[in-house]
């Protein structure tokens, strides 16, 4: 790309193509979209969430992904194979938002088959190979047996920013594990009797991590990090 055409596209003379749109896209990690001062609003095709630049999903390259979030859609990888798993992940978050139980599933249900994930469904679906994926680790992180903890039954897309919890080590550093844009598997577990605290699980295809925190993630601990 040339001063020139910069200038030009600077000036509204041209309007830069496809490539470079997409090459300026991925440098600064900005939509298309964005760069051609947002025509249209994005929504995730998957679960249907408005979408900024900074939950956009991205590909194996890097590049984003304008089609998705980056809790449906991680690293090139789509995370939910079952509309039944994504609903049930949504549904809490919209009661928060004063939608009823049964008004929110009913919502989603009418909802997501007109989205183009649903409806492309049988091409995208990679036959059910992460699904499996995610039984392995919960088999996995089950055959720890930590103890006092509940067994995980399921893994959601998790992104590194919202579980990327503060651990004090003895000498009183504090340390971090997780990167902020990384999309990871993970899930919360309140144990049987109320002690205080909950277990958190956060793993992907190099690690398995287990902590306890309190209320809002406060005072965590990390209980075990462990390389697959
Ligand atoms: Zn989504």
């Amino acid at each position: 790309m040339t001063r020139q055409a910069v200038s030009r596209w600077e000036n509204g003379e041209t309007i830069p193509a496809t490539e470079t749109l997409k090459l300026l896209s991925k440098l600064f990690n900005v939509s298309i979209n964005t760069l051609l001062g947002s025509p249209h609003p994005l929504y995730c095709q998957c679960c249907g969430m408005p979408l900024d630049d900074s939950i956009i999903g991205k590909n194996d390259d890097g590049s984003l992904n304008e089609e998705y979030c980056k809790w449906c859609y991680a690293d090139g990888t789509y995370t939910y194979d079952n509309m039944d798993d994504l609903i049930d992940v949504c549904v809490p978050h919209m009661a928060k938002e004063g939608f009823s139980e049964e008004e929110a599933r009913a919502y989603m249900k009418e909802k997501l088959p007109h989205l183009n994930y649903w409806k492309r469904h049988d091409e995208l679906s990679d036959q059910g190979k992460f699904d499996a994926f995610k039984k392995t680790l919960i088999e996995e992180i089950n055959g720890l047996h930590i103890e006092g903890m509940p067994p995980v039954t399921k893994l959601s897309a998790l992104v590194g920013s919202y579980v990327n919890l503060e651990y004090p080590l003895s000498n009183g550093a504090k340390v971090k594990f997780l990167n902020d844009e990384t999309t990871y598997l993970g899930t919360q577990l309140e144990p049987e009797t109320d002690m205080g605290f909950c277990y958190g699980v956060v793993a992907n295809v190099d690690f398995i991590l287990i902590c306890t925190y309190g209320k809002g993630g406060s005072d965590p601990k990390l209980v075990m990090y462990k390389k697959r």
